[in-house]
C-alpha cells in the first residue's frame, strides 16, 4: 500500500509498505478525511522527537473500518469512525493511574506517526478498537468531524489543564486551530474575559467568533505589557499555552495571578530548557502552577466531544480554511501546514 511518509528529519515522500496486520482487539481502517497537524511539521522539520525513517505521517483521521479482530465487540467492517490522535493501551499501569496518554512510557499513547505508521496511508492500524475508536454519528460533515481527532481534544485539554472556572479571566496564547478550540472551550467552561494572542487576521476573526473578548497581537509589543495594561496590573486567573516557544512560559508566569494555573498543550519543538522567572514565581512560593499535557484519547471522551457538535455547542467547521480532494493531496496539505500562509487555519483532505 501507498503512504506519505517522513523519510528522515527534514525529508518527506511517498513510499510503498506492506498493509498493516490486525490483532484480535484491533481494527484496520481506510481514511475518509485526513488533516495534517502542526505536530507533523515539528516531527519532520524540527526533528522534535528524533530521527524516524520511512514512517508514514499523520494522526488526524475520520475513517471506515475494513477489518476488525476476532475479539472486537462494538465495531465492524463498514462502520465510520473518528480516530483519535492518541490511542493508549488501556490495560497499562499508566492508564490505571489516570494518565492513559503516557501508557507504556512518557507520550507513548501517541503511537501514530511516532512509534508506528500514521494515518496518511491507504490503510492504517488502530490498537484496541473498542476502547480507542469513536462512532461517527450520521449527518456530521467529514471535514468538521476530522477536527475531533486532535484539535478539539487538545484545545479543550488546555482548558482542563488550566482548570478554567466560571468568571475566570483567561489568556489563550496562540490562536491556531488548537488555541481556537481553547478559546471555545474557555467559553464553554464559563470564562469571563478571554484574551486571545495571535497575529494572523483570519485566526483573529475566528477567535472573536468563538468568544475572545480581547485580541493581543504579539507582533505589536510584549504580550505581558499588553495584558498587564488591560488588567490594570492585576494579571489573569488562567493561561492556556497553544503557541509560542520555550520563552512563552516566562511571559505566562509574569502575567499570571498568584493561585493561577497555566495549561500548556504546545509541543515544544526546539530549545533545551524552559525558564521560570524566579521573582515573578514568588521565589518559588507564588502558587503559580504549570501543567502541560498530551491530549487524552479514549472512546468515552471522544464520543462525548462528538456530542458537543451534534448538540450545536461547538462548530468546528470554522477551523477549516482549505479543502482538498483525493488521497494524494495529503502532500499539498502538509506543505501548506509547513508554510502557514496567512489565511490558513486548518486544511482537510477528503478522500
Ligand atoms: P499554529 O502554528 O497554527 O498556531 C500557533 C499560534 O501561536 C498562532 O496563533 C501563532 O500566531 C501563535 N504564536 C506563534 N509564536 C508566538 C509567540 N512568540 N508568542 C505568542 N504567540 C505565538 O499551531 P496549532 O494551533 O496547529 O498547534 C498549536 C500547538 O499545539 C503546536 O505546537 C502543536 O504541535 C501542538 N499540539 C499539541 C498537542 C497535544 O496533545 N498537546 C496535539 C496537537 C497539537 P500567528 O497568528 O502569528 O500565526
Ligand atoms: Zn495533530
Amino acid at each position: 500500500m501507498k503512504g506519505f511518509a517522513m523519510l528522515g528529519i527534514g525529508s518527506t515522500g511517498w513510499i510503498e509498505k506492506e498493509a498493516p496486520k490486525c490483532g484480535v482487539f484491533d481494527a484496520i481502517c481506510r481514511p475518509l478525511a485526513l488533516s495534517p497537524c502542526t505536530s507533523d511539521v515539528h516531527t519532520v522539520w524540527a526533528g522534535a522527537i528524533g530521527e524516524r525513517h520511512d514512517m508514514i505521517l499523520g494522526h488526524e483521521a475520520v475513517a471506515e473500518i475494513v477489518e476488525v479482530g476476532s475479539l472486537v465487540k462494538d465495531f465492524k467492517p463498514g462502520d465510520k469512525v473518528i480516530v483519535p490522535a492518541i490511542t493508549p493501551d488501556w490495560g497499562s499501569l499508566e492508564a490505571q493511574g489516570g494518565y492513559s496518554m503516557h501508557s507504556g512510557g512518557m507520550l507513548s499513547g501517541w503511537k501514530f506517526s511516532n512509534f508506528k505508521d500514521g494515518v496518511f496511508g491507504e490503510l492504517f492500524h488502530v490498537n484496541e478498537a473498542d476502547a480507542n475508536l469513536a462512532h461517527l454519528p450520521n449527518g456530521i460533515d467529514l471535514a468538521a468531524a476530522a477536527m475531533l481527532s486532535d484539535m478539539v481534544p487538545t484545545g479543550l485539554h488546555g482548558v482542563e489543564l488550566a482548570d478554567v472556572q466560571f468568571g475566570d479571566s483567561v489568556v489563550v496564547i496562540g490562536i491556531g486551530p488548537v488555541g481556537l478550540m481553547s478559546v471555545a472551550g474557555a467559553v464553554l467552561r464559563g470564562a469571563s474575559h478571554i484574551y486571545a494572542v495571535g497575529s494572523r487576521p483570519n485566526c483573529i476573526e475566528i477567535a472573536k467568533e468563538y468568544g475572545a473578548t480581547n485580541i493581543i497581537n504579539y507582533r505589536e509589543g510584549d504580550i505581558v505589557d499588553q495584558i498587564m495594561e488591560e488588567t490594570k496590573n492585576k494579571g489573569v486567573d488562567k493561561i492556556i499555552i497553544a503557541g509560542g516557544d520555550v520563552d512563552t512560559f516566562d511571559q505566562a508566569i509574569r502575567m499570571l495571578k498568584p493561585g493561577g494555573r497555566i495549561g500548556n498543550v504546545n509541543y515544544l519543538g526546539e530549545g533545551d530548557y524552559v525558564k521560570i522567572p524566579r521573582t515573578d514565581w514568588g521565589c518559588g512560593m507564588g502558587h503559580k502552577t504549570i501543567a502541560g499535557g498530551l491530549m487524552p484519547g479514549g472512546r468515552l471522551r471522544m464520543e462525548k466531544l462528538v456530542s458537543l457538535i451534534t448538540t450545536n455547542r461547538l462548530d468546528t467547521s470554522k477551523l477549516i480554511t482549505h479543502k482538498f480532494n483525493g488521497f494524494e493531496k495529503v502532500e499539498d496539505a502538509l506543505m501548506l501546514m509547513k508554510d502557514k500562509p496567512k489565511d490558513l487555519i486548518k486544511p482537510v483532505v477528503i478522500i
